[in-house]
Formats: structure tokens, sequence, C-alpha cells
């Protein structure tokens, strides 16, 4: 495994549409794991494709302990809402307020392109949902409604 660079706000990469992974190889595995590498370095929760330079729909996901690793993921079910403040690696040292749905369904493909299904609610179901939005070029800081 190998940390990746963490590209930060201003660069072009974070406001591109990703591309659908279509070849599940240990590249892939590989990068899945760099990424996982590079977000607990970083003391992170998540962290997309764009964010280490690449237009890949793919991100890595822990808020709890568990690790999640999620390839071409969509988000099929929403339900409630929650406001809470919200940080992003690529935005360093800025926070602020971002309304999100309580509860999701993501269906998604694993490393192997496995087809998979996560409910998550609460804090879980915010990280995944700001990840999401990364592989749209989208940040959290479009969506904030409050300031810090
Ligand atoms: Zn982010």
């Amino acid at each position: 495994m190998a940390k990746r660079k963490i590209v930060k706000v201003g660069d072009d990469v974070l406001r591109k549409e990703c591309r659908e992974v279509t070849v599940f190889d240990d590249k892939l595995r590989e990068l899945l794991d760099d990424m996982a590498e590079t977000m607990y370095s970083a003391n992170g929760v998540g962290l997309a494709g764009p964010q280490v330079g690449l237009l890949k729909q793919v991100a890595v996901v822990d808020t709890d302990g568990k690790l999640y690793k999620i390839v071409n993921p969509k988000i099929t079910f929403t339900s409630g809402e929650q406001i809470d403040y919200e940080g992003c690696l690529s935005v360093p040292n800025e926070n602020g307020k971002v309304n999100r749905p309580n509860e999701i369904v993501v269906e998604c493909m694993d490393e192997n392109g496995k087809q998979v299904k996560i409910e998550a609610e609460g804090y879980l179901a915010r990280a995944f949902c700001h990840e999401i939005d990364h592989l749209h070029g989208i940040l959290f800081i479009d969506k904030v409604i409050e300031e810090d």
C-alpha cells in the first residue's frame, strides 16, 4: 500500500464527472487500498477518486471502524433529513452545516465487481452522500447552509 497525494480545492479534477469502473483487477484493488491508507493517515472518514486525482467512480468510507470500498455507487433510496457540520480533506480548515438525508441505501459494486447494497443512517449516511457527491464534481461547500 502507498499513500497518495490529496488534491485540494481549486484543482479542476474535483469539479468533473467521474467515469464508471469497468475493469475489476489488482490495480483497482490496490487503488482502493491506497485510498484507505491515505484517508486513515489524514484522519478522514471518507475519500473519493477525484481527491487522489482520478476521475473514477470509487470511494472509501469508514466512520466507525468498518471500512467500505465502493465502486460505481448510486443512492437508490433516501429518507428523512439531518443537518450537521461537514468538512473535507480537499477543503482544509473549512466547516459548514449541510443538510443530508438521515437514511439512505447505496447500491454499488465492491472491489471484486460484486453487486452490493448498503443501508446507512446518521453519520455513515452523511459520509456516503459526501463521497458520492465528489464523484459528480460536487463539494460540500456548494451545499453549506450555514458557515461555521
Ligand atoms: Zn470531501
